[in-house]
């Protein structure tokens, strides 16, 4: 049997509960047989039983009472998964979804996301069932607290910097940060994604949907081409769409779709991000609540619909699975050229597949979504230094940080005989540096 396969099917009698993690580790250690097949010394070492397994998993109670005085008891999880390059670094989420087999297929594709950015940091991810839909204010700090109370004694500035991710931004960021200081009495950059008044770096909150558009932007450059007139769907509407779709407009795109988990909407004419914002970022409402104010836009219930849209370029930027192989030919028939993931796994292996044999250019997650933690372990360093860079500066720097990766997953692909194949050369790239550092610090 292959040393993937034997360790794929380990994976899964250990831990047969965790479809999400199998998919993960599938599609990620699929994507390194040419690499793993040019080192025989990784299988001596046991790396791939090594890299599949957290360093440390915490989970944990967090109690809180709601507003109506009723005690709550919710479900907490931090997964430092790899720390060979640097602290475990990525981000909480807090959706009622979330359990250990999400969190795991988080963190490991957290590990070579980090190492593809070229940054020195390890991979990690959190988070919680709890939802902060339908929340108080109130609740939502008192929920954040508790979780903070337990969560402090397992991170640091040099051991694990946790950030948002769906269900965490700016808001929950705050009050985290707030209690984490409370209780550890330092401040220091243990979180990042914080405001600017505490620390927090420009452009981190554009920076994952900012850097997803930079990616594409190179793919389209080296092929003569640009987004200029280009139609494009982005699904989701949080932190990682409203960016994504706000710079593709920019370059002179057309953003024509866009959703949240109950339902889509279309404007052909092109989507008015500055009104998106306002009902997702400020109101906090419901994407529907876009139709009934402009006017040329329709909405429609539920989300796969959006797939049959006709665009040149898609951008999924809402969750895991959100692209099956019924939708990937949808949107290959209607003439779809390029697929950058702005969410983390968004498209299923059958996805991926429909893609690949029709020539699309499929931009992976882990590179594709980079520029968000990419701009965090900026602010680490913006932290650490007590410097305070531009916005103009920090900008510049993710831009280059993305090109890099496109193309360090190009050349990976190509020098291990899979051109073009990016869920390969994006694999490849990020693990080559973790099997180093591993197999350099011994048996750890
Ligand atoms: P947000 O919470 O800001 O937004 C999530 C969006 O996705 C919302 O519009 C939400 O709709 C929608 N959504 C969530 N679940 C579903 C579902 N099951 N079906 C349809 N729509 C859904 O999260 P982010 O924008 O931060 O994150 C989006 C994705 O990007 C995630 O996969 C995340 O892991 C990834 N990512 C985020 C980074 C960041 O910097 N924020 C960095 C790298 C990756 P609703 O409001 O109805 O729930």
């Amino acid at each position: 049997m292959h040393y993937v396969e034997r360790v794929l099917s380990e994976l899964k009698a250990k831990d047969p509960n965790e479809p999400e993690f199998h998919q993960a580790a599938m599609e990620i250690l699929n994507g390194l047989r040419p690499a793993i097949d040019r080192h025989p010394e990784y299988e001596k070492a046991a790396l791939l039983e090594r890299f599949v397994e957290p360093e440390r998993v915490v989970l944990f109670r967090v109690p809180w009472v709601d507003d109506r005085g009723t005690v709550r008891v919710n479900r907490g999880y931090r997964v430092q998964f790899n720390s060979a390059i640097g602290p475990y670094k990525g981000g909480l989420r807090f959706h009622p979804s979330v359990h250990l087999s999400i969190i795991k297929f988080l963190g490991l594709e957290q590990i070579l996301k980090n190492s593809l950015t070229g940054l020195p940091i390890g991979g990690g991810k959190g988070g919680s069932d709890f939802d902060p839909k339908g929340k108080s204010e109130n609740e939502i700090m008192r929920f954040c607290q508790s979780f903070m109370t337990e969560l402090y004694r397992h991170i640091g500035q040099d051991t694990d910097v946790p950030a948002g991710d769906i269900g965490v931004g700016g808001r929950e960021i705050r009050y985290l940060f707030g209690q984490y200081k409370r209780i550890a009495n330092e401040h220091v950059g243990v979180l990042t994604g914080r405001g600017l008044t505490y620390g927090g770096s420009l452009v981190r909150t554009e920076a994952t949907g900012y850097g997803l558009v930079y990616m594409v932007e190179e793919a389209l450059k080296c092929r003569g081409d640009g987004f200029k007139g280009k139609t494009v769907v982005v699904s989701g509407s949080g932190n990682v769409a409203i960016y994504a779709a706000e710079k593709a407009q920019s370059l002179g795109a057309k953003v024509v779709a866009m959703y949240d988990s109950n339902g889509y909407i279309y404007d052909k004419t092109g989507i008015d991000i500055a009104v998106v914002k306002q009902i997702k970022e400020v109101e906090r409402g419901r994407i529907r609540e876009y139709a009934e104010r402009v006017k040329t836009a329709e909405y429609h219930e539920g989300c796969k619909g959006i797939w049959n849209i006709p665009c040149d370029i898609a951008l999924p930027c809402a969750t895991q699975n959100e692209i099956d192989a019924e939708s990937a030919k949808a949107l290959v028939k209607n003439g779809v050229k390029y697929v950058g993931e702005g969410a983390n796994m968004p498209t299923t292996l059958e996805g991926i597949a429909v893609f690949q044999k029709a020539g699309v250019v499929f931009l992976p997650a882990k590179a594709a979504n980079a520029g968000g933690v990419a701009t965090s372990a900026l602010e680490m360093a913006q932290s650490s230094g007590r410097l305070f860079w531009t916005f103009g500066e920090v900008d510049a720097k993710l831009k280059n940080i993305m090109v890099n990766i496109y193309h360090n997953m190009d050349s990976a692909a190509a020098e291990y005989g899979a051109k073009g194949d990016y869920v390969a050369g994006a694999n490849i790239a990020g693990f080559m540096k973790v099997a180093a550092a591993m197999l350099a610090q011994g048996i750890v």
